[in-house]
C-alpha cells in the first residue's frame, strides 16, 4: 500500500515520503503525517535483528524508497559507529528494563534517527533527481549539533554548517563539536545566545536571495530538525524492536502489554511510541516525562497548552523546552484530522502562549500519563537506581525513571515497564557524580568520567575517549548579525 504524507496544516495536499523528507516542513508550516497507519506484527519479529526490523517497519513508511535504497541506508546508518550489535540494547536493573538508546556516535538518543537521515536525505535527493549538494544548517544548545554533525560527516552530496553559543554550550560538548573530523563539517561559535543562534539560522532559511544564489551554484539549504517525518519513523523501530526482543528473551509473554516511560522534550520520541502502538505493537501506557519545565504534564492534566511560565535550566537540559514541537502532529490526531481547527491553536499558541484543546479532543489522550521529576526527584532517583541496583542513569533518564516509579505507586499498575534512556551518565557525568555524592567543584570533566569509571566500575565510552586528546579542528568564531556572511563565505557565494 503507497503511503503519502499530508501536512497538519491542510490535508488536502499530500506528498510521497521522500518528498516530504527532502522538504522537512510543508510549506504551510505545518508537519507532515502519513495519510493512513500501516500495522506491524511486533511479535512475529520476535528474535530479530535491530537492522531487519528497522526495515520491516521503514518499508512500510517510507513507500516510494525501493528495498535496496532503504536496505543500505539501514546499513550505513547502524553499524559499527554503534558501540554494540544489539544497537539498542535492553538492561535489566532492580526489576525494571532500560532500553538503552545510546550507544552510537554521541551517546545519546538523537544518534538512533540522525544516523540514517542524512542516507534517507541524499537518496530522496537522488530519487527526485535534484542534483545540488544538501546543506544542513542547524543552531544548537549543545546535543543535536554533534548528532548532526556525527551522522553528516562525509556523507557525499551534503555537507553540515552548525552554529552553537560560544559560553552557551558545556565543554564537552564544545569539544565533542570542535573536534569534529570530516571534509564536509563546519562549526562555528558566535557572540550570542542559543536564541540569537536560532534566529539567525532562521532568518538565512527565510532569506529567498541566498537561497537563490546558493542554487545557481548547486547548494540546497536544508535542516535536519526533529520535525523532519525522516527522523520520526526511524524512532518507531526501537519500540518494535522492544517488543519483539522482550518476546524472544522471555521477560514478556505473548500479546502482552507493557508500559513505556519516556524523558521527553520536544515530544518527538514519545510520539514515535504512540505510532508503534498505533501499528499494533501492544503497548499500553505511554508515561510522558517532564523536568520542572512541566508544560506538557499540565496539558495532560488539564487540557491547556501554556507556554507562558518561567523557563528553568535544569540538569536534564535536553528536555528544557517550552515548545514542544512534535505535539502538534498529537494535536491534529485528536482534532480528527481537521486540519483548520489544528491550525486555529496553533495559531493562538502563536500569538497568546496558550491553547486549550476541547473534551472531545482529550479522548485521544487516553493512551498518555503525564508526569514529572524534580531537580530533587531526579538526582535522588540517580543514588536510589544505582544504590538497589549498581546501575548508573544519567540526569534525562532519570526524570522517567522517577515517574515511572511514582506512576507504579500511585496506581498500583503492575504492567511491564521499560524506561527508555536517552543518553549515557557519561555525557552528564558532573551531575551523575553529584547525584552519588561525589565531589565534582573545580574538577575537569574528563578527570570527573574517570572517577566516575573508577567509582561504578562501568567502561568509559569509546566517544568521550575519542575526544579527550583529540586535534581542535573549528575555531571560527562569528558576530551573531554575521552568520548569513559566514554562511556565504564557506560556500564561497559570489
Ligand atoms: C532530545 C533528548 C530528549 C527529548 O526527546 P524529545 O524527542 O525531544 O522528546 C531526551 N533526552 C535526551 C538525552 C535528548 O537528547
Amino acid at each position: 500500500m503507497e503511503i503519502r504524507y499530508k501536512s497538519t496544516r491542510n490535508s488536502k495536499v499530500t506528498v510521497t515520503a521522500s518528498e516530504a523528507i527532502l522538504q522537512g516542513l510543508a510549506e504551510d508550516g505545518g508537519l507532515f503525517l502519513p495519510t493512513a497507519v500501516p500495522a506491524i506484527d511486533a511479535e512475529a519479529l520476535a528474535g530479530r535483528s535491530y537492522q531487519e526490523i528497522a526495515y520491516e517497519v521503514m518499508r512500510l513508511f517510507f513507500t516510494d524508497y525501493t528495498e535496496e535504497e532503504l536496505k543500505s541506508c539501514i546499513a550505513k546508518a547502524y553499524d559499527d559507529k554503534f558501540d554494540t550489535e544489539e544497537i539498542a540494547p535492553l538492561k535489566e536493573a532492580g526489576g525494571i528494563c532500560y532500553l538503552e538508546l545510546f550507544h552510537g556516535a554521541t551517546i545519546a538518543f538523537k544518534d538512533m534517527a540522525l544516523s540514517i537521515l542524512p542516507h534517507l536525505l541524499t537518496t530522496a535527493a537522488k530519487k527526485q533527481q535534484k542534483k545540488e549538494e544538501i546543506v544542513i544548517l542547524t543552531a544548537t544548545s549543545g546535543d543535536t549539533g554533534k548528532a548532526a554533525l556525527a551522522g553528516f560527516a562525509d556523507v557525499p552530496g551534503t555537507s553540515i554548517v552548525v552554529f552553537y553559543p560560544k559560553d552557551g554550550v558545556s565543554k564537552i560538548q564544545e569539544k565533542q563539536m570542535v573536534t569534529q573530523t570530516g571534509d564536509n563539517t563546519n562549526v562555528i561559535a558566535i557572540r550570542g545566545n542559543f536564541d540569537d543562534a536560532q534566529n539567525g539560522v532562521k532568518e538565512i532559511f527565510g532569506d529567498k536571495e541566498l537561497a537563490a544564489r546558493a542554487r545557481e551554484q548547486g547548494y540546497r539549504f536544508s535542516s535536519a530538525n526533529s520535525i523532519n517525518i525522516g527522523r520520526l519513523v526511524p524512532q518507531i523501530v526501537y519500540y518494535v524492536y522492544t517488543y519483539a526482543t522482550l518476546l524472544s528473551k522471555g521477560m514478556i509473554s505473548a500479546g502482552e502489554s507493557i508500559n513505556v516511560a519516556v524523558p521527553t522534550g520536544n515530544f518527538g520520541n514519545i510520539l514515535a511510541a504512540y505510532y508503534a502502538k498505533k501499528m499494533g505493537t501492544p503497548l499500553g501506557k505511554l508515561i510522558c516525562a517532564s523536568n520542572d519545565n512541566k508544560v506538557l504534564y499540565d496539558f495532560f492534566q488539564t487540557g491547556t497548552y501554556d507556554k507562558n511560565r518561567e523557563f528553568i535550566l535544569t540538569a536534564s537540559p535536553s528536555m528544557d523546552i517550552l515548545v514542544s514541537s512534535n505535539l502538534e502532529r498529537l494535536i491534529y490526531l485528536c482534532a480528527e484530522e481537521n486540519s483548520e481547527a489544528n491550525v486555529e491553536l496553533m495559531r493562538q499558541l502563536k500569538e497568546q502562549g496558550h491553547y486549550t484543546i476541547t473534551e472531545q479532543m482529550k479522548e485521544g489522550l487516553t493512551d498518555f500519563v503525564g508526569g514529572y521529576a524534580t531537580e530533587q526527584q531526579t538526582f535522588d532517583t540517580i543514588r536510589r537506581v544505582y544504590e538497589q541496583s549498581g546501575y548508573v542513569i544519567d540526569t534525562h533518564t532519570a526524570v522517567a525513571a522517577s515517574v515511572c516509579h511514582q506512576y507504579k505507586e500511585e496506581t498500583g499498575d503492575n504492567a511491564f515497564t521499560v524506561v527508555v534512556s536517552t543518553a549515557s551518565p557519561y555525557k552528564f557525568t558532573r551531575s551523575v557524580m553529584k547525584a552519588l555524592g561525589q565531589e565534582t567543584d573545580g574538577e575537569d570533566d574528563f578527570v570527573l568520567a574517570d572517577r566516575l569509571s573508577e567509582y561504578s566500575g562501568t567502561k568509559i565510552p569509546k566517544a568521550v575517549e575519542e575526544i579527550r586528546n583529540a586535534p581542535v579542528r573549528h575555531t571560527r568564531v562569528c558576530d551573531k548579525e554575521k552568520m548569513r556572511e559566514t554562511v556565504s563565505d564557506i560556500l564561497n557565494l559570489r
